[in-house]
């Protein structure tokens, strides 16, 4: 017994969440009360030497304008003063920011920058370059394509290095690599994701009636593609349907094809010729009313009720009509319900209602929850063998950095010291099957805004969404990253601030992997301590939005309790290592509470004689009070009376299904379930210090102050 006790131990501290490893995260962030701020500091100034030598030692016999003369001229010195009066205003005024450097700030997709990505912005933005064009940014359109491999190796998609100019490099074998680039945020990202997939639905129609009507593409007419069947078919043979529903690497491969094949036709005509008959060029109505006569009903794209509001946006921008979002509603959990998805797959086979592209949510937004693409991607399988094909896109705007918890240096498989379930493991390894993946490295990439990224797996997507000449890709050096997408100028010191961050923090377990890993390990004990309520003699419940692990399998109510005195004395309070090596307290731990960081939940009161509160609206009542209490309120608050930063939102039955609402005003103690919406609170754990420090744990204070503060507002209000 005692010998294998100390063997797992001995294994789970071989493993990188040791206690001295988490070490090494102190020099990666400025410190809570700026602990590296000498060292910074420093850091600094040698960006703006550097810079300094590049002016003197580039033309260094030009003249200059600034003299000792004009320096100490009373009009250089009023101006010199008028600046720092106004930059001091400035720094006084930004003092009054919402705190987010601090442990207390546990709310929003956000907390402090790491170091790397100030320096690597800080030293890049005395440059000025603009990533539009790789002329005006020399150095960082490389860093930003650097930076689109980093993403898609994260992610899984396959990639190929960047090489210097006129090095020779060797393609993949299949052809097929990914390609990734910055954008300014997660909604343009999702943005041209659906562009793209739009785009790629009508390509091979366009390139039809090119071939039939544009002469110098007519060598074409026996062109052949492979259906969605298997059976080479000539293009022009191919129905309005069947083209439609074209396996997606076989069109995107058409211009490599087509070119290579005829040597007279250069990949601009085709482009010209392909582009007069495109949805781009055409609009809408006229591309339907010509080539989509056959179509009755309008082209959709699929996302689950949990989406975020880009989606409506996309869908709006792009011409397809919000309406024309089919929404797959949640299950009992917030998860996308797959059932719900598979009969709308099957309608739009029946009806033969265009595709677009299905959206599965890798941590969405208000609650964390991760869909099942592994599900997802089954059912694409079983759709295509019944003619329909589309994109799926990952929407991992919030996720996408957490699959860095599950990429070791040395390929290893074992993910049992992981504070993450099985199902969640897997999720992260399905993505490299996904077509597109939304992925912002300012949220879980703790680097400055702005910096959202979209990745494809296929480079060849990116041409559909490009106003130039397709480019045959097969990784290595590009002209430029900036004609891919919605942008025009973009700062290129983004990308040096990602970059940088990649190359210090790394995109793997021990990197970011390791600082999700411990914010991980916090979010599962802040859940324990939100369940252990029940526990005390409160006069409130706690509800956290994911039921104990005892409660979902439908135990006994002494059961219930024997899990949460469990929860109590083997993960509540004891260190994470010790927790990993303890494999009953492990198993409870990864299969417990929310898929990754963002905890939700709410708050119901005792009524003066110990019943619960059944009135729904009392009950949103008290949680957004708790809210308002515990957040920043712009030009009302003094920062220093806000103890706790927690975010909130709506479960609204408008948009979650009724078998959840009914489930949610259960387990709340409600009486009947009405159309109010019930309030909750988020809390977002992305600091991976605030279990442990050496002076104790701030987690216990945030419990604290959201007892208290329950306690005090029940005292005014319902008392
Ligand atoms: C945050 C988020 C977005 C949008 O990202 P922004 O960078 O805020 O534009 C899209 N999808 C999901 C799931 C998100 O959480």
């Amino acid at each position: 017994m005692i010998t294998e006790t100390l063997l797992d131990r001995d294994l789970a501290l071989s493993k990188p969440t040791r206690k001295d490893d988490i070490n090494k995260t102190g020099a990666w962030f400025l410190g809570s009360k700026g602990e590296n701020a000498d060292w910074f500091s420093k850091m600094i100034l040698e960006a703006i030497q550097a810079n300094t030598e590049v002016r003197n030692s580039y033309f260094p016999e030009d003249p200059h304008f600034i003299t000792q003369e004009i320096k100490e001229s009373e009009e250089y010195q009023n101006s010199l003063t008028t600046l720092e009066e106004e930059y001091h205003k400035l720094l006084k005024e930004l003092k009054k920011s919402a705190p987010f450097f601090s442990m207390r700030s546990a709310g929003h997709m956000l907390w402090d920058i790491n170091i790397p990505s100030i320096l690597g912005y800080f030293s890049a933005l005395l440059y000025n370059q603009n990533n539009v064009a790789a002329e005006t940014s020399p150095v960082t359109t490389l860093l930003e394509m650097q930076v689109g491999n980093d993403l898609c190796e994260m992610l899984g998609y396959k990639t190929t290095p960047i090489h210097a100019p006129n090095q020779d490099f060797q393609p993949t074998e299949s052809g097929i690599v990914g390609w990734g680039h910055i954008t300014c945020d997660g909604t343009v990202a999702n943005i041209e994701g659906l562009w793209m997939a739009r785009n790629l639905k009508f390509y091979a129609i366009a390139l039809q009636n090119a071939i039939r009507n544009e002469k110098i593409l007519k060598p074409l007419s026996t062109l052949e593609i492979k259906t969605l069947r298997g059976e080479n078919k000539r293009l022009l043979e191919v129905n309005i349907w069947e083209s439609l529903n074209l396996p997606i690497d076989e069109v995107l491969a058409l211009p490599s094809i087509i070119t290579e094949n005829h040597p007279e036709i250069t990949i601009e005509e085709l482009e010209k010729a392909t582009s007069k008959y495109s949805i781009q060029t055409l609009g809408f109505f006229n591309f339907y009313q010509q080539y989509l006569s056959g179509v009755s009903q309008a082209p959709v794209a699929i996302t689950p009720n949990t989406q975020h509001y880009s989606w409506p946006k996309a869908a709006a921008l792009l011409g397809l009509g919000q309406q024309n979002l089919r929404i797959v509603p949640n299950g009992k959990t917030t998860r996308m319900d797959i059932d719900r998805l598979d009969a709308i797959l099957a309608d739009c086979v029946e009806n033969q209602i265009p595709v677009i592209s299905a959206v599965a949510i890798i941590g969405t937004t208000q609650e964390g929850a991760v869909d099942d693409l592994e599900k997802v991607l089954q059912l694409r399988e079983k759709y295509r063998k019944k003619g329909l094909e589309f994109t799926i896109h990952g929407d991992a705007a919030w996720g996408g950095y957490f699959p860095s918890m599950i990429r070791s240096k040395d390929g290893s498989n074992d993910f049992s010291y992981l504070p993450i379930s099985d199902y969640v493991v897997r999720q992260y390894q399905m993505l490299a099957h996904t077509d597109s993946i939304t992925i912002d490295p300012h949220k879980a990439g703790y680097v400055p805004y702005p910096a959202g990224g979209l990745c494809y797996r296929n480079s060849a997507m990116r041409n559909l969404v490009a106003f130039t000449a397709p480019v045959v890709f097969h990784g290595g050096l590009d002209p430029t990253v900036g004609v891919y997408g919605v942008e025009g100028s973009k700062p290129g010191a983004a990308a040096a601030s990602v970059y940088l961050s990649h190359r210090v923090i790394e995109t793997n377990q021990d990197g970011y992997g390791k600082i999700l890993s411990e914010c991980t390990f916090a979010a599962k004990k802040f859940y324990a301590e939100l369940a252990c309520m029940d526990l005390e003699d409160n006069p409130f419940v706690c509800i956290p939005l994911i039921e104990l692990p005892a409660a979902k399998e439908g135990k006994s109510k002494n059961e219930i309790i024997d899990e949460l005195l469990f929860l109590k004395s083997r993960i509540i309070d004891v260190p994470n290592q010790e927790i990993i090596a303890d494999k009953p307290a492990m198993e409870l731990l990864k299969n417990m509470g929310q898929d990754q960081t963002i905890v939700t939940y709410m708050f119901n009161f005792k009524n003066a004689d110990g019943t619960l509160n059944t009135d729904p609206k009392k009950m949103s009542d008290l949680n957004n009070e708790l809210y308002n209490r515990l957040s920043f309120h712009p030009w009302q608050d003094d920062i220093e009376k806000t103890p706790l930063i927690v975010t909130a939102s709506e479960f609204d039955p408008n948009n979650y299904c009724k078998k959840f609402m009914t489930y949610l005003y259960s387990r709340a103690g409600l009486s009947k379930v009405e159309d109010v919406p019930l309030n909750f609170i988020i809390s977002t754990f992305m600091n991976p210090w605030i279990a442990a420090t050496n002076q104790g744990e701030l987690l216990k204070t945030y419990i604290q102050v959201l007892k208290d503060t329950v306690v005090d507002i029940i005292n005014e209000k319902y008392r």
